[in-house]
C-alpha cells in the first residue's frame, strides 16, 4: 500500500512538535503538515507535568541558545497567552542566598542575568527580599520582577487549535517505530497504520528523542538520561505564605535549579521538583520500571560518568525522594513557618536530560540533522518558556537544510 503523502511531519505534540508545526503554517499556508503523537492527545509528558514558569533567562551562560531563546521565549510566550486569553502573570522571582558562601554565585548571576539582557532584575538585601516575600528569609536575593507562571498544558491545548485552524493534522495514538529517508522523502511506519511520507520530518519526541533519532541513523551520542521530578504542594491555608517564585542559588555546574517554590495559576502552591534517576521514562509514579528503560541508562558509559562525578548530589536528592520531611525542610529553609505538616504530596514529572558518553550533562538545546530530518536532541527547561523562539529557530533551519 503506497504511504500517505505529507509536505511535513513533525513528531511529538509536546508544546515543540506543536509550537514548530504552527510556525510551519504560518510561514507557508499552504503546506501539508502532519503532527503525529504516540499517546491519546497532546501534552502527555513533559509540557505539561512541570512547574509552570516562564522563565527569563538569568541562568544560562551568555551566547548559549538557552540565553537568547529563553528571553526572547519569555516575550512571545506573554504575548501569545494575551493574544489567547491564557491566563500568564508576571508573579516576579527571588533568588534567595542563605549563607555567604553563596553570594559570589548570585554574584555571577546577577553578571548573566545584565548580560542575557534580562530586564529589571535588581538585587536585594535581607530588608528588601522580606519587602517582597514578606515569610521569606535570606541574606541577600536576586529579584526578577519579569518572571511568570502560565499553565504550559493549556498552551499546547492552544497551539494544538491554532494548528488545526490553519490545516494542520494532528494524528494521536500513533506511535513512530520505523524512519526510512531516500533523497526526495522521508518515510514513517507505526503499528497503528498506514506509513506515512514527507518531503521533512521535525523530531520533537522528548523522553524518547535519543531513540528515534538513532533509528533515522543518527550517532546514539548524547542518550537520552531520565530525572525524574516530583512535587509537593502546600495545604490551601498555607499557601498565603508564599507570594511569587522563590529559588534557591542553584549549583551552576548542574542544570536542575533546585526545589523552588512556585505558586501556579490554579491557585496552589508547587514545592519542588526532586531529581532522581529514573527507572522508566514516564515514571510518574516511583515504582515504575521498564526493564528496556533501565537497561539503556545502565548500558550506556555517560551514566556512570556522569554518577562518578555527581554521586554526592544523587544520594541526597534520593534522601528528598525517600523521606517528604527532609523534602518539605528543604523549602522551609526559605519560608521559615512552614511545617512538615502544611506539605501533601502533589504530581510528578520525568525531564528528559540528555547525556553525553563523557558523562557530561548536555546543558544547551541541541539539535542535529539525520537526511531529511531535524531532531532536537536536548531540549530541557527552560525550553517551554522558549518554544515559540525555539520554534522559529527549527523552522528557519528546516527551510534551509531540507528543502
Ligand atoms: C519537572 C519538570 C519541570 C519543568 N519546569 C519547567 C518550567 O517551569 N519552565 C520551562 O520553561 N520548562 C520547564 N520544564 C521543561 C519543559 O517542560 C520541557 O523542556 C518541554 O516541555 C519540552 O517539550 P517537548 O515538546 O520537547 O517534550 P514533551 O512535552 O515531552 O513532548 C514530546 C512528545 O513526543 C511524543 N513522542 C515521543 N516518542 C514518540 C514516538 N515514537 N511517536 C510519536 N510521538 C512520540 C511524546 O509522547 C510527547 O508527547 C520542566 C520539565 C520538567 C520535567
Amino acid at each position: 500500500m503506497a504511504a500517505e503523502r505529507h509536505d511535513t511531519i513533525v513528531v511529538g505534540a509536546g508544546i515543540l512538535g506543536l509550537a514548530v508545526a504552527r510556525e510551519i503554517l504560518s510561514r507557508r499556508p499552504a503546506e501539508r503538515v502532519l503532527v503525529v503523537e504516540r499517546e491519546a492527545g497532546p501534552a502527555a509528558h513533559q509540557s505539561a507535568r512541570n512547574s509552570g514558569v516562564i522563565h527569563g533567562g538569568i541562568y544560562y551562560p551568555p551566547g548559549s541558545l538557552k540565553a537568547r531563546l529563553c528571553v526572547e521565549g519569555a516575550a512571545r510566550m506573554y504575548a501569545y497567552c494575551e493574544a489567547k486569553a491564557l491566563d500568564a502573570r508576571r508573579i516576579g522571582k527571588l533568588i534567595v542566598a542563605l549563607r555567604p558562601d553563596e553570594l559570589p554565585a548570585l554574584d555571577a548571576l546577577e553578571q548573566r542575568a545584565h548580560a542575557n539582557g534580562v530586564a529589571g532584575v535588581q538585587r536585594l538585601d535581607a530588608d528588601g527580599l522580606r519587602a517582597v516575600e514578606p515569610h521569606a528569609t535570606g541574606i541577600a536575593a536576586l529579584h526578577a520582577p519579569g518572571t511568570g507562571i502560565v499553565d504550559f498544558g493549556a498552551v499546547c491545548r492552544r497551539l494544538a487549535a491554532d494548528v488545526a485552524a490553519a490545516g494542520g493534522e494532528l494524528r494521536c495514538n500513533w506511535p513512530v517505530t520505523h524512519v526510512t529517508a531516500s533523497d526526495r522523502a522521508i518515510a514513517l511506519s507505526s503499528s497503528a497504520g498506514r506509513a506515512v511520507q514527507a518531503t521533512r520530518a521535525i523530531f520533537c519526541a522528548g523522553l524518547w528523542s535519543d531513540r528515534l533519532a538513532t533509528l533515522a541513523g543518527a550517532d546514539p551520542d548524547p542518550r537520552i538520561v531520565p530525572f525524574r521530578g516530583a512535587y509537593l504542594q502546600l495545604r490551601p491555608e498555607r499557601r498565603a505564605l508564599v507570594r511569587g517564585l522563590i529559588y534557591p542559588v542553584p549549583d551552576p555546574h548542574l542544570p536542575f535549579l533546585g526545589i523552588h517554590l512556585t505558586p501556579t495559576t490554579n491557585g496552589s502552591v508547587l514545592v519542588g521538583p526532586s531529581a532522581l534517576l529514573a527507572g522508566a521514562r514516564d515514571a510518574y509514579r516511583l515504582t515504575t520500571i521498564r526493564a528496556a528503560d533501565l537497561r539503556d541508562t545502565a548500558l550506556w558509559p555517560g551514566t556512570w560518568r556522569m554518577a562518578r562525578r555527581w554521586w554526592r548530589t544523587g544520594l541526597a536528592e534520593a534522601r528528598l525522594a525517600a523521606l517528604p520531611a527532609a523534602f518539605a525542610a528543604a523549602a522551609a529553609r526559605y519560608v521559615p513557618e512552614l511545617r512538615a505538616e502544611d506539605f501533601e504530596p502533589a504530581f510528578a514529572g520525568v525531564r528528559a536530560q540528555a547525556v553525553s558518553r563523557d558523562g557530561r550533562l548536555v546543558d544547551d538545546f541541541l539539535l542535529s540533522t539525520t537526511p531529511r530530518a531535524i531532531h532536537v536532541r536536548n531540549a530541557p527547561s527552560p525550553a517551554a518558556t522558549s518554544a515559540l523562539a525555539l520554534a522559529e529557530l527549527i523552522a528557519e533551519q528546516a527551510d534551509q537544510v531540507l528543502r
